[in-house]
């Protein structure tokens, strides 16, 4: 096999609203996937990087087009939520868990069965699994026949890519294939639950569907600690990519904790090359301060929010700014997942008011 940067990568386009349009390349796409090569295709969360589930080698490929640390798992895509039972041993819970968000953007975590390659779980006894709503995704899978494994197509440790321009940017040849299929719908990546032995949900990763959600649906749901805080020393990380920098930007990111007032002030005292994440009911207030401003949309709005997260972190990331400051997000609601992708990306760093 060709070195893994030095691939021609072939790019299509499929539209969301007209898949069966794109009906020849997702069977050209479905042939490089059979074939045990890598497709990146967009999904309702981020773009994903997809090859063969079953077959190692293709699993292995993507950890070498990422970058990505061989004890980080990998998600398994399928079609129909019912073809988790051929990859796990899915408990009762499953199935009222897919009635209630799958198709969408929820990834389960059960019992793996043996012909899961290890590749794909990094060796644990568990698999993830997730059924995708974008119709790109779905048309792909049913075209492909076979369980795609697809960690977020970004080079590990950037921020996941959220539309065909990103994907370029880290992927262009170092994959067969790359689908541009628009913007993506939310913009995080998937909530992440794992069934325990009781029946009870642990959630390792909040996203679209809301600690909220999943309560109101009825299930036991804890939060575990490294969603929201940070790693304690020597204290194991049940789903291994919460371990890892993440979406870090080059200069410093710290977010400020505290109103809108004291936001101000603490920015206006400021002496070095800022940029500054801004609410838009900030942004106005702020202009006369001497800051690079870029907006988060609405305070309220932490759907545009998460939608926009990830492309600000990295044009913020193009200009050499000294320091990067954001208002801390709230816990509750999506406010959750972009909580916990923002303290990442600030490597925990928090200034309280
Ligand atoms: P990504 O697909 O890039 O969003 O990353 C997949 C995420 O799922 C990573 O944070 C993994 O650690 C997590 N994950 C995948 N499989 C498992 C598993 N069996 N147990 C716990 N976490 C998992
Ligand atoms: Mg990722």
């Amino acid at each position: 096999m060709k070195d893994v940067n030095q691939k021609k990568t072939l790019y299509a386009s499929v539209s969301p609203d007209d898949p069966a349009a794109g009906r020849e390349t997702l069977v050209q796409a479905s042939l490089i996937l059979r074939a045990g090569g890598t497709v990146v295709f967009p999904t309702e969360t981020v773009y994903g990087l997809g090859a063969n589930a079953l077959d190692p080698e293709a699993a292995a490929r993507i950890y070498a087009a990422k970058g990505r640390p061989a004890d980080n798992p990998l998600i398994v895509h399928i079609a129909e939520p019912y073809e988790a039972d051929a990859l796990c041993v899915c408990p009762p819970m499953y199935a009222r868990l897919a009635r209630a968000f799958m198709p969408g953007p929820l990834t389960v975590i059960m019992p793996a069965k043996p012909c899961v390659p290890k590749t794909v779980t990094a060796g644990l006894s568990t698999v993830a699994v997730r059924c995708p709503a974008h119709p790109v995704a779905h048309a792909l899978l049913l075209e492909a026949g076979v369980p795609v494994a697809a960690p977020s197509a970004n080079l590990s440790g950037s921020p996941s890519p959220t539309c065909f321009r990103h994907v370029k940017e880290d992927m262009d040849g170092r994959v067969d294939m790359i689908i541009d299929g628009g913007e993506c719908d939310f913009g995080v990546e998937s909530t992440i639950v794992k069934i325990e032995d009781d029946g009870s949900l642990l959630l390792l990763r909040p996203g679209a569907v809301t600690l909220e959600d999943l309560k109101s649906f009825g299930a036991d749901v804890t939060v575990a600690p490294a969603v929201l805080g940070a790693l304690k020393e020597g204290e194991t990380v049940l789903s291994p990519g919460m371990k890892y920098r993440h979406y870090a930007p080059k200069a410093p990111l710290y977010l400020l904790d505290g109103t809108l007032e004291k936001r101000r002030k603490f920015l206006a005292e400021q002496k070095a090359r800022i940029a500054y994440l801004a609410y838009a009911e900030e942004a106005e207030q702020f202009e006369s301060l001497s800051l690079a401003l870029y907006s988060l949309g609405e305070e309220k709005d932490t759907k545009g929010q998460a939608k926009c997260l990830f492309r600000l972190l990295r044009d913020v990331d193009k200009e050499n700014y000294d320091v990067i400051y954001a208002p801390l997000p709230p816990m509750d609601g999506l406010g959750m997942a972009l909580y916990n992708r923002m303290i990442r990306a600030a490597a925990h760093q928090i200034i309280k008011l």
